[in-house]
């Protein structure tokens, strides 16, 4: 790749970037640290998902089952949200038209379970819907939780910062539940492949944000201005996190930075309500507070200390750090790298 035309396309690229006025931009980087705290945390990590986990052991059940669950863990933690009513108005979707299992192949082969875990809350004619997968398996009723969890703090018109939050409140919710109704088994392959997710999510994203921290400080994209403001790396290095830039295809950094928050604040939640379930009020007090407070508010009502203003200290990276490698050597066993104890290099 021709590393000047890069450099001059992503030039390109920032000059566009640069023009809205969204919270990314506002602090471009205070996200660039971030994303480095996790990227280089999780990269510590082999979440090694591909091999070892064969679907056949997980039990099949019936979409009305499925449901069930999720109700269960509504009742169970006194979530006042009617979900008969999601169901009878249609706004549940599954994948395909006609609501039969699309994996039925994969099913009957007993293959490792490999079909896209996710879903999606999106509107549609302005109608706030949820669409989930359906493959009999418990996975479908941990994102349907997931989902939901969206649906009850994304209104039109789209607010930033709860847009910013969302995904991090819909993570705890299914995760909790995930925990509760999936064998030991799934959960870690569960897991694992959540933090894969997250892993890949945000070195690419901590690329872009490291260039588009660069574009903001210094103007000029070149090697030597990326050594001015990061310290002396080697030229190949540099040349291939530009090249990087350009092998993922789009630039959505709002929907990868959503899930890098995500990554980073869900396990220090999940750690809190496994010290004190009480916990799961404060999670859901956020549901509507995250419409209506700025960033602060939101963080220090997750439980972080601010002082002057200011999330990021030395002190509050320290404790999500500490709270990802707790939550990871805690709930996988398996194919992770145990972390030791390492001087945190992150100066705020
Ligand atoms: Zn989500």
């Amino acid at each position: 790749m021709d590393i000047e035309k890069n450099e001059i396309d992503l030039y390109k690229v920032f000059e566009n970037f640069f023009t809205n006025d969204s919270i990314f931009i506002k602090n471009i980087s205070k996200f660039e640290v971030l994303m480095k705290v996790l990227s280089s945390e999780l990269s510590k990590y082999d979440f090694n998902i591909a091999s070892d986990f064969v679907i056949g052991k997980s039990k099949i059940y019936s979409i009305e089952e499925r449901f069930n669950f999720v109700k269960e863990f509504y009742k169970k933690h006194n979530i006042n949200f009617d979900i008969d009513k999601l169901i009878n108005d249609g706004i549940i979707e599954f994948y395909n038209e006609d609501g039969m299992n699309q994996y039925q192949d994969e099913i009957e082969k007993h293959s490792i379970y490999s079909p896209n875990m996710g879903g999606e809350q999106k509107f549609i004619n302005d109608i706030n819907l949820l669409f989930v997968p359906n493959t009999g398996y418990l996975f479908d009723s941990v994102v349907l939780c997931h989902e939901i969890s969206h649906y009850r703090n994304q209104f039109k018109p789209i607010n930033e910062i709860s847009d910013l939050f969302t995904e991090v409140l819909a993570f705890v919710e299914c995760d909790i539940m995930a925990k509760e109704i999936l064998t030991n088994d799934e959960y870690e392959f569960y897991i694992k492949r959540q933090f894969y997710g997250f892993k890949s999510l945000s070195c690419n994203n901590h690329i872009f944000f490291e260039f588009a921290t660069l574009f903001d400080k210094l103007g000029k994209i070149n090697y030597e201005n990326y050594c001015i403001l990061y310290g002396e790396i080697d030229e190949e290095l540099y040349k291939s996190k530009i090249n990087s830039i350009f092998e993922i295809n789009e630039f959505d950094i709002p929907t990868s930075s959503r899930y890098t928050i995500a990554g980073l604040l869900v396990p220090y939640m999940l750690n809190k309500y496994y010290e004190d379930n009480n916990y799961f009020e404060t999670i859901e007090q956020l549901h509507d507070i995250i419409n209506s407070s700025d960033v602060n508010t939101i963080l220090t009502k997750i439980g972080f200390s601010i002082k002057n203003n200011n999330f990021f200290t030395r002190k509050n990276i320290n404790i999500l750090i500490n709270n990802l490698h707790d939550f990871v050597n805690k709930n996988l066993e398996k194919g992770v790298v145990k972390w030791k104890l390492l001087k945190n290099y992150y100066l705020m």
